[in-house]
């Protein structure tokens, strides 16, 4: 189905092939969607790379046979608004020194100056320096930096963007149980992270609804292996426990969250915004766990 023929989508936070933002990459242009994407400024230069050596052909093929196009790849580092806000030692750092324009605005000024309007916005990243520490072991520090990337940078990308995006556009980001239930090891405060992102969503829904006529919703997904949970430590642990307890008794593949994201991003859900949606096999829905040997 071709239902998103025509429109301009940017996903921000892909960085190979592994994560939910390039299944939703991928769903998008499967529906025909001009795709965008926004790459953390450090590793743009491998990702791209490793694009072009074609690394990630075998995941870029579509159903038809063709393989998924990028019309451009953005550095990006959503923790800085504008140029001001880079301190000295990022502007030196061999990974960023060749770069520039990676702060939002000026993300937000070249997409508009290359592309025009857009109609679609993925926000998918997150970052918690000390994610393996328990909340009552985090700094101070530690937990502003995981609210400012993983939390901040949603309404940063709104705030920048909203003013780019055709009336109807909508904007989806990806959130995690955490954000309402205690789960050990998910530390450093990204729990509070992502509360925050979910709460955000519905302010953000109210106030760019009315400003800009987009649409902003929350996906809390499953766990799924990617980079960034494999660096938590603990994902095939929440994999199985998820197979374990879930009403639904299989992996969550990415293209699942994906689809759930299409349909948010598409005009299916004109009526959709300010809500989070599971897509987690259903377990959220779940009061205790069927694998605890109490219940044995
Ligand atoms: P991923 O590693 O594919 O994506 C995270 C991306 O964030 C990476 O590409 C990373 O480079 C980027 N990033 C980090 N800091 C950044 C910054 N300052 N600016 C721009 N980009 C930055 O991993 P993923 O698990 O697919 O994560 C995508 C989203 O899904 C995140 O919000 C994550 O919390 C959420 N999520 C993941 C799981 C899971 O089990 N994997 C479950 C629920 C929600």
């Amino acid at each position: 189905m071709k239902d998103l023929l025509g429109k301009k989508a940017l996903v921000v936070g892909i960085g190979d092939d592994q994560g939910f933002g390039f299944a939703i990459a991928k769903g998008l242009a499967e529906r025909g969607a001009t795709i965008l994407i926004g790459t953390w400024a450090p590793i743009v230069s491998i990702f791209t790379k490793s694009w072009k050596m074609g690394k990630f052909d075998e995941s870029r093929k579509l159903s038809d046979g063709s393989l998924m196009e990028c019309e451009t790849v953005y550095p990006i580092d959503a923790v800085f608004d504008h140029v001001e806000d880079i301190p000295e030692d990022i502007l030196e750092h061999k990974r960023y020194k060749d770069l520039s324009g990676y702060t939002v605005s000026e993300v937000a000024k070249k997409v508009q100056e290359d592309h025009g309007k857009i109609d679609i916005l993925v926000h998918s990243l997150a970052n918690g320096s000390e994610v393996t520490k328990p909340l009552l072991e985090t700094s101070r520090k530690g937990y502003m930096q995981a609210v400012s990337a993983s939390s901040y940078s949603f309404v940063s990308l709104i705030q920048h963007f909203g003013p780019i995006m055709n009336k109807g556009g909508s904007v989806v980001c990806l959130s995690y149980i955490a954000s309402e239930r205690a789960i050990p090891k998910y530390g450093g405060g990204m729990s509070s992270a992502k509360a925050a992102l979910e709460s955000d969503t519905r302010t953000l829904s109210y106030e760019a609804g009315r400003k800009y006529g987009i649409r902003i919703n929350c996906i809390s997904a499953g766990p799924l292996r990617s980079r960034a949970a494999k660096a938590i430590g603990m994902i095939d642990n929440m994999i199985e426990y998820s197979l374990k307890n879930a009403p639904i008794q299989e992996e969550l593949k990415a293209e699942e969250v994906a689809n759930a994201a299409c349909f948010l991003l598409s005009d299916f859900a004109s009526g959709v915004t300010g809500v989070t949606l599971y897509v987690d096999k259903g377990l959220h829905a779940m009061g205790v766990g069927l694998d605890s040997p109490c219940l044995s």
